[in-house]
């Protein structure tokens, strides 16, 4: 970190600012749940903008729990709706002596996961978790599919016989990436500015999972599922930006499901398998449909998800998704599906080099972070006063192209060769377009999404929490870029 200059001290007020400001709690998922969910559930990771101070913070005092709970950074580790535990227990707070043996081997293993996170971000424990996470285990039909992050920590879903069995460590890695980033600290100040770009906001929870891992397979919890659902992602062979479009709509996970579902005997299969398999099978017309309804009912331009469009390759244009009233979101694709290419990538360089260059990359994310677009933006309607819609939010962008140029410049020319080779591969030339979107066009989506969440009586007030339909004067925002 360099010295207290003004711009640093200011980028330090920016990250401090918002944890005076109360907010809605910040969700990311391993799944994309709701084909265009930024008014509802994809949107809300969003809200983080909103959000700087988490439950992570509000935690217990470490002297109310056990050591091996502190030992893994845990102040809650509590079970909904799972039979065999009790809902009222933070397993935390139990003397080591008594936790039942599967709460025992999930803190140990979630100790030993939080030091190989830390070592990839290239950070010592201390320092990568400067905050305790709780961690819920609650049941749900679709078993850890439906896992999700909050700032407080992580959610993981089961189906409601849970054992450690079922736990995924690389699904906990993923989340746990989610809640590092919602909370102050050092993953959050490296990621000013790329927290929300469209290749990393997915991508590299993945991509972390992976290299802690070794396995650029991301893997549900449930080891009675067949491979084809049970790898979740699987980033090899090379999956590339040049691959079809219909590998990056909002349905395309739900797609390989039901792809996957028909190449079985399902009368074979374990019950959980059936029952995932019919609702997702079940779902498959609808969801098109869906997609299709949503887009008209909000008079939202974007491309369809016809044959043509997704038989062709992908086009970072075709995330793209302009409202009514003119904001430009990454709606129309699922922006976990990305991370294919960035994992493939990585692990490619790998492949031709012996090397692993992810903890480098992160480490030239962290170096630009003080190189990063600052924009002040607030409400300008003319209902607007200082107490009510006058609170102001900052929003950081910067493009994800900076932090792979530099790694680039690092490496001898043996590595430049193949870090050139890889990128062909995957179609990297794309990320110039994807973060022009990103920098140019998504700003007044994203500002519109921070500053309701600085200013909730204000929205709730003069509707502005639908950021597909909202009144353009009452809800207009400016920006004036600060930095
Ligand atoms: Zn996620």
């Amino acid at each position: 970190m360099r010295g207290r200059s003004p711009r640093h001290l200011f980028l330090l007020a920016i990250v401090l600012f918002g944890t005076i400001s109360e907010s809605p709690r910040a969700h990311a998922s391993i799944v994309l749940e709701h084909p265009f969910g930024a008014g509802e559930h994809a949107g809300s990771a969003r809200e983080r903008y909103g959000i700087l101070r988490t439950e992570g913070e509000l935690g217990l005092s470490s002297a109310t729990l056990n050591e091996a709970c502190v030992r893994a950074h845990l102040d809650r580790i509590s079970f909904q709706a799972i039979p065999s535990y009790s809902p009222y227990q933070n397993y935390c707070e139990l003397p080591v002596g008594k936790l039942p043996k599967d709460v025992l081997a999930l803190t140990e293993k979630v100790e030993e996961m939080n030091a190989k996170v830390a070592n990839v971000l290239g950070l010592s424990v201390a320092e990568a978790f400067p905050m305790n996470v709780g961690i819920t285990i609650s049941a749900d039909f679709r078993g850890s599919l439906v896992s999700e992050a909050s700032g407080g920590g992580v959610y993981l879903t089961s189906l409601p016989d849970w054992t450690f069995a079922d736990f995924s460590s690389k699904i906990y890695v993923h989340e746990i990436m989610h809640t590092l980033t919602f909370n102050e600290g050092p993953t959050a100040t490296a990621l000013l500015g790329l927290q929300d770009h469209p290749l990393l906001i997915e991508g590299l929870p993945d991509l972390i999972a992976a290299v802690v891992h070794e396995s650029p397979k991301m893997e549900l919890g449930e080891k009675e599922l067949p491979d084809c659902i049970r790898f979740l992602r699987d980033a090899t062979p090379i999956r590339s930006f040049d691959d079809p479009f219909s590998r990056y709509t909002t349905i395309a996970n739900a797609d390989d499901i039901v792809q996957c579902c028909g190449t079985l005997n399902l009368k074979k299969e374990a019950s959980f398998t059936k029952s995932l398999c019919n609702y997702y099978v079940n779902g498959q017309s609808g969801r098109l449909q869906k997609v299709a309804d949503f887009v008209k009912e909000k008079g939202i331009e974007t491309t369809p998800y016809d044959d043509a469009h997704r038989k062709a390759p992908f086009e970072a244009e075709e995330c793209k998704i302009r409202t009514a009233t003119g904001l430009v979101y990454m709606d129309n694709c699922d922006l976990h599906q990305f991370a294919y290419p960035l994992v493939s990538f990585f692990f490619r360089l790998r492949e031709l080099t012996g090397k692993s260059y992810v903890t480098e990359f992160f480490g030239k994310i962290r170096e630009g972070a003080e190189r990063v677009a600052v924009y002040e933006c607030g409400y300008s309607g003319p209902k607007v006063t200082e107490f009510l819609g006058g609170a102001k939010s900052y929003v950081s962008l910067r493009p994800v192209l900076a932090p792979f140029i530099a790694l680039r410049e690092s490496m001898d020319s043996a590595a430049q060769s193949a870090f050139d080779q890889a990128w062909k591969e995957h179609a990297f030339g794309k990320l110039v377009d994807l973060d022009r979107l990103y920098r140019k066009e998504a700003l007044p989506g994203v500002a519109f999404l921070a500053v309701k969440a600085q200013n909730p009586l204000y929205r709730d007030t003069y509707f502005c929490d639908d950021a597909y339909q909202f009144d353009a004067v009452d809800c207009a925002i400016t920006c004036t870029k600060k930095l």
